[in-house]
């Protein structure tokens, strides 16, 4: 309810410095998008004068001297005019089509960057995907966001074209004088007819986009009710889409839920909810009224002109060209003020999309680069580290003491929640530690250029994510790659069979969303087919989280066999609540509670019968032996 007060209370000042900021964003990154629909703009809001003008002409020749050659002339030229018209606009508009492909896609092009250059932490904390998640569904859902500010400056700029040009058309209705022999006509001259017609087409003006801005203010007011339906359609709605819900769904009948969110009449998407009783209420009236009203102006304006035209002031052609420009004046100044309206509504809009647009980047930048050093030498040391998780009062991780160098296998081991994950992200700088520092070759890793630290590491996430797209490009992630290098690593990561299987080959889809020939692969294969990518990333260290959770047995047993083949000479970090897998680590370092309380090999910890590794082993033993 608070942020509703708030959201209302934006001045016309900070509307249009939002509104201003919005449009120089767009115009910056995307300039012929917006001048072409500029121009175009321009040019459809003057040119009907053109043809207002004309046809006045010939008509006031047809009810005047009604010469042949003046007629032909005039009507030549109105044909004339009409066709080049024609042609500009349709030259035009193909240069506006032609830009504004795949606008919606070039507006999130914008958030796709700000996310993929922001720092982790803010990636990773559940207001940026909330606030990121209400911006598209205001922008799906009700047109809002930065999007709407282009069609709104294109309104405004056509709705002052057309008052300008609908003016230049009229000033001669006020400056042509009735004769002073019309008798009491003559006082159709008076200046006050000028500032009556004014007045009331300002008032009509302001009074119509009034009406249907308060309208439209609803919207804004309810915007959290508004953004809650869309949440419900967009979950509901494609529930039944949604091929991995599918078991769960038939299996609890969770249809039902959704019937019952459908048959609940108050609810704000249906036919008795919030938006649909304001719109056949209120909303609809306010509405009616606002188009209503410029009726009275139009109903005055004939009167005003015909009557004049009727004392003899100008010719009957006139009056066509008076009525059309004065009607289009009318509408113009309604739809600037009406714009207006509407641009300041959407401001609460881009006010959330600057919000999100603008969170800082604080993660501190150092400059140094890690030198990709042909001896290969590299020594990590975690320094007295402690961790917490923004906005999280446990520590993840507690002082954590460590010291590892390349071409050695660690491997990480201890049950669910220890912080064996939160140690890779903390090594990875996806996070900084809360307290203490990680070094690389003596230096804290903050004062490396983080592209440059990040592309010592070579990643399998436990939740790691492949694209529908190409095998091959998925390995490499790169369109263009070396073919040979990325079947090797395929094959050393065991997907040589399924890849000799497959007719395309590398060029083979993965999923069915962008070819419906793409292949499905099992949980077992995709993590083949991620640590085929990480090998072929190429990095000094290689990092596998639970790299075998989603195989079978055998495919385990296959990877820890060709394990060594597998890493070769990189550093590998290895973390498993599976003991069984850290045998054949060089060293090995157990966490528990965020703590690393244990560290050797495994004959020295299986040995510490006081140990969690020796309490660990034993618990697992059973799945190990034949
Ligand atoms: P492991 O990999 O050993 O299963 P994690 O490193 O994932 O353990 O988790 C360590 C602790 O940190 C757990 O208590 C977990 O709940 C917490 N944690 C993990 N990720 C987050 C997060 N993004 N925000 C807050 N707490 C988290």
């Amino acid at each position: 309810m608070k942020r509703t007060e708030k959201k209302s209370e934006l001045s016309w000042r900070e509307a249009a410095k939002l509104n201003v900021r919005a449009f120089r964003l767009l115009f910056h990154r995307y300039p012929q998008m917006i001048l072409s629909r500029l121009f175009y703009v321009v040019w459809t809001a003057l040119s009907p004068y053109v043809g207002i003008y004309l046809a006045a002409r010939v008509v006031d020749e047809l009810a005047g001297e009604r010469q042949a050659d003046r007629l032909l002339l005039l009507v030549g030229l109105t044909l004339g005019a009409a066709a080049l018209i024609s042609l500009v606009t349709a030259l035009l508009s193909k240069w506006k089509e032609a830009q504004a492909a795949g606008l919606p896609y070039k507006v999130d092009h914008i958030f796709a960057e700000k996310l993929f250059s922001m720092d982790y932490i803010d990636l990773d904390k559940a207001e940026t995907g909330e606030l990121l998640s209400t911006i598209r569904q205001n922008q799906n859902g009700g047109g809002w966001g930065l999007y709407r500010v282009v069609s709104r400056v294109e309104e405004l700029i056509s709705a002052l074209f057309t008052v300008l040009g609908g003016i230049a058309l009229t000033v001669t209705l006020f400056s042509s004088r009735v004769p002073e022999s019309a008798g009491g006509y003559a006082v159709l001259n008076h200046p006050l007819f000028v500032v009556l017609l004014i007045a009331v087409m300002l008032a009509i003006t302001f009074l119509s986009p009034a009406l249907s801005n308060l309208s439209g203010s609803f919207w804004a007011k309810h915007a959290d009710a508004h953004r809650f339906g869309n949440r419900l359609f967009g979950f509901f709605g494609l529930l039944g889409h949604n091929k991995e819900l599918a078991p769960d769904v038939r299996m609890y009948r969770q249809d039902l839920i959704c019937e019952r969110y459908n048959t609940h009449k108050e609810d704000t998407f249906c036919s008795a909810g919030l938006f649909a009783r304001y719109t056949r209420g209120r909303g609809g009236l306010l509405l009616a009224a606002s188009a209503a009203v410029s009726v009275v102006f139009t109903g005055l304006v004939y009167a005003f002109v015909c009557l004049k035209a009727w004392a003899g002031a100008f010719g009957v052609g006139a009056v066509t060209q008076y009525v059309a420009s004065v009607s289009k004046v009318a509408d113009g100044v309604s739809g600037f003020f009406g714009v207006l309206g509407d641009m300041r509504n959407n401001a609460v809009f881009l006010r959330q999309i600057f919000a999100f647009l603008d969170i800082p980047n604080e993660m501190y930048q150092g400059s140094l680069t890690t030198e990709k050093r042909s001896d290969g030498q590299y020594e990590i040391e975690f320094k007295d580290v402690s961790f917490r998780y923004p906005g999280s009062e446990a520590y993840a991780l507690r002082h954590v003491n460590l010291k590892f160098q390349v071409g050695k296998r660690l491997a990480v081991v201890g049950r669910n929640g220890s912080g064996k994950t939160t140690f890779i992200k903390l090594l990875c700088r996806l996070y900084d530690p809360t307290e203490g520092e990680i070094l690389l070759n003596g230096i804290d890793i903050r004062k490396y250029n983080y592209l440059d630290y990040m592309s010592v590491f070579s990643v399998v996430f436990q939740d790691f994510k492949l694209f529908s797209l190409k095998l091959g490009e998925n390995v490499a992630g790169a369109v263009r790659y070396d073919e040979e290098k990325v079947k090797s690593c395929l094959v050393k990561a065991g997907f040589g069979d399924r890849l000799a299987s497959l007719p395309d080959g590398l060029d083979t889809y993965l999923y069915q969303d962008c070819d419906k020939r793409g292949i499905s692969v099992s949980g077992g294969e995709a993590q083949k087919i991620a640590i085929a990518r990480a090998l072929c990333h190429d990095a000094p260290f290689i990092i596998l989280d639970e790299p075998t959770a989603a195989l079978d047995a055998i495919a385990e047993a296959e990877i820890y066999s060709k394990f060594d083949e597998i890493v070769g000479d990189k550093t590998a970090i290895y973390i498993s609540h599976r003991l069984s897998s850290c045998k054949f680590c060089d060293e090995i370092l157990v966490f528990d509670g965020g703590e690393a309380v244990q560290h050797g090999t495994h004959a020295q910890l299986v040995a510490d019968e006081a140990g969690l590794y020796y309490a660990l082993w034993n618990a697992q033993a059973q799945y190990y032996t034949e």
